[in-house]
This record gives structure tokens, C-alpha cells and sequence, in this order.
């Protein structure tokens, strides 16, 4: 499918006017009719409720549009906590669904109401010696271990992965929790990443159904929702197909009334974590071209660096380019577009064909709308751009500023040499 940006050169001329590139821009329109096509493909589940996962897109701007649309947040870290409670979330609108986690941000969670998912059967002694009390409402993270398939293709493999708990352990730790207290159970499972494909969510609900009626029965413990984390994925490159939710919405409910429903489980409520769904194709990272380059190859220089967007350079992950204005243009030129950084993966594409691009043009990396801003890094003393809300009404809000140099020297505060350095 062809790839056209939210935004035209026109409005992008005019933001320009006020905010220097790079910055991010966001289409409000776009994530509010995602989440509610969202809401929509699970409407068929009664509890059914979207945990915005914090860490792909953690502003909190973006995070009251979500709000507003009947999400709650998927929190990972401290941060993320504190982020959650400043925008009012509380009690089970929150899922800590952390692993590694130092205790006390178990405290803080509970603090807030969240529902905590445990990564590992050790975190209940931990959990219960930080809190002195085990929560009535509490969810275990599952890892079925081996290569998780889809047809013949393998998605990921979770048996290399560090999170979760066996068949074994997560039974054990039912039981375990039950003695001391807990009531209602969460099972949770992340198996795959940025799937591309309509059979993800329903195969994992399928895994996690049967879980849950097994452990139902070899437990006694009261399962009140299963949680299908996140992994649901946007087609990065132009020639794949985007998921249709619709009918990921309509395979998990066949496998709900295939398995919860027979053994008696149809009040289970569902949950989904999902992250890059919810943002990715909605953001995109504005950057101008500045400098051009003729050696063994030809590169374009732009105002961005992997800083600002380090999935290129940290996975090789392909993000599609715009060159505003030339869209219709041949796309007869190979460039490299690279950044600043002085490495050499700092290049948003290698050997990629686009029209020819001149000094000044305006260039939209698409698709950066989840794990993009939010991975950012300082590395070569570079300071992490604007964030920029496009809404609904063509207007433009600032929802993050730009890092300015007294933001990077901010840490040294407490020593005056920076004072006065402008
Ligand atoms: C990262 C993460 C998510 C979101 O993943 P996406 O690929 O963005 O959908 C959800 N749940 C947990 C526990 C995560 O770590």
C-alpha cells in the first residue's frame, strides 16, 4: 500500500515557520479512529479494556487522547508510574506489567491501585516482603517456552526470551498466592513482536484460553482476565498488508466461545497492552535535508540523527521516507540518509530509492510514532527535539518542547562552571 503522510508540505512549511526541525509530529485524528476501531473489534467482551503501553509513546498529552478514548496504561518503570498518576489514571486503569523490578516500584504501584503483573514466582516473596500483604487482584506473566509458530513461519522465539514463568512455575505460583490471600487471577503472555498478520492475537488467546481453564481446574484460582500484552504490528514497509483488528477482534472471540465459554468461563475479561498499534503509524519524525555528499556513495545529511530515532540503527528496522513536495517525483536516485553522529549506523536508510533530494527539502520518516521519541538518547551531546500534536481542528500544539543545552547540563547542577555558558 502506498504510503501518504497525515500531514502536507504546506502545513509543514508553516509549523516550520514556528518550530525548527527535527521535531515529531502526532495526527490526534488518526490515534482517536485507531482506538476506537480498537474498542470496537473487542466490544464483544464485556470487561474488555486497552493498556496503552507508556513506553512507546510516553507523553502525556498523547496519553489523555487514550484516556479519553477508554484506555488505561501499561506501565514498566517508576516513571511511567508517576507519568500515569499525573494524567489521573488509578487503581485497575493501571497495569504494572514490569520485569526485574526493583521492589520499590512495587510499592509505588500498589500506591496507585495498579494491578501487578509478576514476571517471575521469586517476585511473590519479594512482593509480599515489600508490601507485607499480597494483593487481591493479581496477574503472572507465562512463557510457553520452545519457538512460537504461526503456520509454518516462526514469529519469535520466546524460549530465548527473559520474561515470564513456565507451566510449572506460574501453576505454583497460583496456588502459592491463593494461600496468602490473592482472589482474582491475570494471566499474561507477550510471545511475538510486531506481527504483521491477523493470526497473532488469535493463536496466543488460543494458548492462553486453554492456560486458563487448565489452571482453573488444577488450581481452583478465579481467573478474571487474560491479558494479550502487546505485538500487534503496523506494516512498516509500503508492500505489506496492515492488520485488519476487525477481524483479529473476531478470531479471538471464536476462540473465546470455543474454549472459555464451554468451560464455564465466559465472564472473563479481556485485556490487550498494545503500543506500536496505538501510535506508531500516527507519528511521524520531521527532518530536513542539510547537506548533501558525493564519495564511493551518495549521502543526504539531515538535521536528525539516530538520537531522535534509533530503530534504523539499532535493529536495521526499515522506516519509510517521504520526500515532501516530490511525492509524485521518479524515485531514481539511491541515497543513503544519514545523520550526525559520528557512527556510522546512524542512517535512517541505506541504498534506498527516492526522488532527488535538494538542500532544504523537508523529509517525513514514517511510522515513528511508537518506540521512536521515546527510545531517544543524548549520545554526542545531542538534545532530543520537539514534540508536535496536529489536532483534529489543523491547529498544531506543542506537547513537548525541545531540549535546550541548560536541559543537557541540567545534571551538573550542582556545580556552577555551566552558569554562564550561553
Ligand atoms: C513493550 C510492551 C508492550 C507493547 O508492545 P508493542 O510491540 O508496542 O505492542 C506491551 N506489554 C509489555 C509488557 C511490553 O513490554
Amino acid at each position: 500500500m502506498e504510503k501518504r503522510p497525515f500531514v502536507t508540505l504546506k502545513q509543514l512549511r508553516e509549523i516550520e515557520k514556528k518550530y525548527p526541525t527535527p521535531f515529531y509530529l502526532y495526527d490526534e485524528k488518526g490515534i482517536r479512529e485507531n482506538a476506537k476501531r480498537l474498542k470496537e473489534a473487542f466490544s464483544w467482551n464485556k470487561g474488555y479494556r486497552e493498556y496503552f503501553a507508556v513506553k512507546a509513546t510516553p507523553n502525556p498529552f498523547i496519553l489523555n487522547i487514550l484516556k479519553e478514548m477508554g484506555c488505561g496504561v501499561d506501565c514498566s518503570s517508576m516513571t511511567e508510574l508517576m507519568m500515569a498518576k499525573a494524567c489521573g489514571f488509578k487503581d485497575d486503569e493501571i497495569m504494572f506489567s514490569s520485569n526485574d523490578t526493583p521492589p520499590e516500584e512495587f510499592a509505588y504501584a500498589r500506591k496507585l491501585g495498579a494491578i501487578i503483573n509478576l514476571d517471575d514466582i521469586t517476585h511473590i516473596a519479594c512482593l509480599e516482603e515489600t508490601l507485607g500483604y499480597i494483593p487481591e487482584t493479581i496477574s503472572c506473566r507465562y512463557n510457553p517456552g520452545g519457538v512460537f509458530k504461526i503456520s509454518n513461519d516462526i514469529m519469535d522465539n520466546p524460549g530465548d526470551a527473559k520474561y515470564g514463568m513456565t507451566y510449572e512455575q506460574i501453576r505454583e505460583a497460583f496456588i502459592t498466592l491463593k494461600a496468602k490471600g490473592a482472589k482474582h487471577f491475570g494471566i499474561h503472555a507477550f510471545l511475538a513482536s510486531n506481527t504483521v498478520t491477523n493470526e497473532y492475537y488469535p493463536m496466543l488467546a488460543r494458548i492462553l484460553f486453554e492456560l486458563a481453564v487448565k489452571l482453573k481446574e488444577e488450581t481452583g484460582a478465579h481467573i478474571a482476565f487474560v491479558n494479550l500484552s502487546g505485538g500487534v504490528g503496523i506494516p512498516y514497509r509500503p508492500d505489506q498488508e496492515p492488520n485488519d483488528i476487525a477481524v483479529i477482534g473476531e478470531g479471538v472471540r471464536k476462540a473465546y466461545e470455543e474454549i472459555l465459554v464451554p468451560a464455564g468461563m465466559g465472564d472473563v475479561s479481556l485485556c490487550t497492552e498494545l503500543g506500536r498499534f496505538m501510535l506508531g503509524p500516527y507519528g511521524v519524525l520531521v527532518t530536513k535535508a542539510i547537506h548533501e555528499k558525493h564519495t564511493y556513495k551518495e549521502y543526504i545529511g539531515v538535521d536528525a540523527c539516530a538520537v531522535n530515532l534509533m530503530r534504523p540503527a539499532m535493529y536495521g528496522a526499515y522506516h519509510h521516507i517521504t520526500v515532501m513536495g516530490k511525492e509524485d517525483a521518479p524515485a531514481d536516485h539511491m541515497y543513503d540518509v544519514t545523520g550526525s553522529l559520528c557512527e556510522n549506523n546512524d542512517k535512517f536508510a541505506i541504498d534506498r530509492m527516492l526522488p532527488r533530494i535538494d538542500r532544504g527539502d523537508l523529509l517525513v520518516i514514517h511510522d515513528a510514532g511508537a518506540h521512536g521519541f521515546s527510545m531517544g538518547y543524548n549520545y554526542n551531546g545531542k538534545l532530543r527535539s520537539a514534540e508536535l500534536l496536529l489536532k483534529e481542528d489543523g491547529s498544531v500544539e506543542t506537547i513537548r518542547r525541545a531540549e535546550t543545552p541548560a536541559d543537557y547540563f541540567a545534571t551538573f547542577d550542582f556545580c556552577d562552571i555551566f552558569k554562564d555558558v550561553q
